[in-house]
């Protein structure tokens, strides 16, 4: 496919933007003409030297224009190209690294995050839970519990791979993270484990603990958790309106609860709230980014992410129900008069700059994705599709059951391992088979996307029942205005590119 795309940004600028050197040029009127040009068939060279017609509307006219003038940047055009720029790109070919045995096993010695599924059981009944009434694909909630002596059989068959020579960073801290279901309430085990792993005198030193909790078991669990400088992420989606979607099951507010005992936790332990604490706020109908911006900083000082609903394994019979729920977080921030108080608070919490922040670390040339590309930049060196993780490389899932998954937000039909009472049953081989068929299949789409050699989306998320099929495909049209509203913000926020320019992210 063409690696050149010509766009306009909202205050008129023109950029030509060279997917596989990854390098975005601010143009001259006649220089975005020429890219036109070039990018329809037409020959720049002949074109610049006989009738200069334009079978086409892009708001710049030859007319306009002396000889020199388009003489000189016909040439510049075709210098560009003579200098490996807007080459076309073999999507196909370039897409088409697979993963080994070998990869897998590194990874999983590597590993430094597991993260149990410590109940399935759920004191709430939250009306947007990724597990409720508007999801597939995930095993039905029999309130399961994950038994400790399974959590203690995985951390003992992990030992031994992270004590491998397989482990190139065996200093590295390890995560242990506790998901639920609500996590607390299942507190014994999460104890246990934690007894257990301090007990190893491999996993002492290197040990840290985190939590994702909805609140409300907050109060009697408080000592263990600080005693322990468990990093704990609360679920509140605002004030009570705002958090009226979280109730019990018989449909009480959970809302004075939650706050009673976060208030509690910060009159006792205030150093820990303060560095320990974060927040995460669920957007809905409910709320919006104003509402919940002025609670947070009202209440706490300090803000929450942003999470919009999950529009992925949607059932089909519920969509519509589940779309009036939905709110647009980029919207609803966009709405908001006083958007540069937000911002400043909100900062990399909002969906503007996250994706500014991709842009610049992604899409831009000043991006590398190793360290061999950093010494000997290679253009056509080939990629895995989609920007699914390697298995283990951010995290090891188990759920309740005992199933292993990378993560906990994709549907437990693609659980690859398990822990069973005898051992941990993982095979490294079937496990890149099993990634590699599905690589295959969405390379048939992703190969026609331009967004391809950027993307970002998880191969789970993107596997239907019918095959693949994705939200963010972008043909040229789509792409060329992707990167039109990306690079007029970048225009409107000139402070942020600056910042983001002078920031090492490794
Ligand atoms: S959502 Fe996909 S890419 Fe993200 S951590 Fe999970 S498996 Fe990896
Ligand atoms: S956006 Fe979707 S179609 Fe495009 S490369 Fe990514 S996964 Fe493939």
């Amino acid at each position: 496919m063409q690696s050149l795309v010509a766009f306009q940004t909202k205050s008129g600028n023109r950029y030509v933007y060279d997917r596989r050197t990854k390098r975005l040029l601010l143009c001259h009127p006649l220089l975005y003409l020429m890219a036109e040009l070039d990018r329809r068939g037409i020959d720049v060279s002949e074109w610049s030297k006989a009738s200069r017609e334009l079978p086409f509307e892009i708001g710049v006219s030859p007319a306009d224009f002396d000889d020199s003038e388009i003489l000189y940047y016909a040439e510049e055009w075709l210098l560009l190209k003579r200098n490996d720029m807007f080459a076309p790109i073999d999507d196909r070919a370039r897409l088409s690294r697979r993963l080994t045995e070998e990869d897998v096993a590194h990874s999983l010695a590597n590993t430094h995050h597991i993260c149990f599924e410590t109940t399935e059981a759920c004191n709430l009944n939250c009306k947007y839970c990724s597990y409720g009434q508007f999801y597939a694909g995930f095993d039905g909630r029999k309130n399961k519990q994950l038994d400790p002596e399974t959590a203690k059989r995985l951390l003992h068959a992990l030992e031994t791979r992270w004590k491998s020579p397989q482990n190139t960073n065996p200093d590295r801290r390890i995560r242990l993270s506790f998901f639920g279901g609500e996590p607390l309430v299942n507190a014994a085990f999460i104890k246990e484990v934690v007894r257990h792993a301090r007990a190893s005198e491999f996993l002492r030193d290197r040990l840290v603990f985190s939590m994702t909790t909805n609140g409300t078991l907050l109060m009697r669990n408080m000592d263990f958790l600080v005693s322990n400088n468990f990093s704990i992420l609360v679920s509140l989606d605002g004030d009570r309106r705002n958090d009226s979607y979280r109730v019990y099951h018989d449909g009480r507010s959970s809302f004075d609860d939650v706050m009673r005992n976060l208030e509690t936790l910060r009159a006792e332990h205030p150093t820990y709230f303060e560095e320990n604490v974060r927040f995460n706020a669920v957007m809905h109908d409910r709320n919006s980014v104003a509402e919940v911006h002025q609670f947070y900083r009202e209440r706490f000082g300090k803000f929450p992410a942003l999470s919009a609903l999950d529009t992925s394994n949607l059932q089909q019979s519920k969509r519509n129900e589940f779309y009036k729920m939905y709110l647009d977080v980029a919207r609803s921030f966009a709405e908001n008069e006083n958007r540069s108080e937000i911002e400043q608070d909100l900062h990399t919490n909002l969906p503007s700059t996250n994706r500014l922040m991709r842009f610049v670390n992604a899409q831009l040339e000043f991006s590398v994705p190793n360290y061999q590309d950093l010494v000997w930049p290679n253009n056509e060196s080939k990629v895995l599709p989609t920007g699914t993780c390697i298995p283990f490389s951010r995290k090891l899932y188990v759920t309740a059951s005992g199933k292993i998954l990378p993560c906990e937000r994709i549907p437990h039909a693609f659980a690859f391992g398990r822990v069973t009472e005898g051992h941990l049953d993982l095979d490294c081989r079937s496990i890149a088979d099993h990634y590699n068929k599905l690589y295959d299949e969405m390379t048939k789409l992703c190969a026609r996307c331009y967004k391809a050699n950027t993307c970002g989306q998880c191969l789970f998320k993107q596997m239907g029942p019918d095959g693949p099929k994705c939200r963010r495909f972008m043909d040229y049209d789509r792409y060329a205005q992707h990167l039109s509203e990306v690079v007029s913000d970048v225009e409107d926020r000139p402070e942020f590119y600056s910042e983001a320019m002078d920031t090492v992210v490794i």
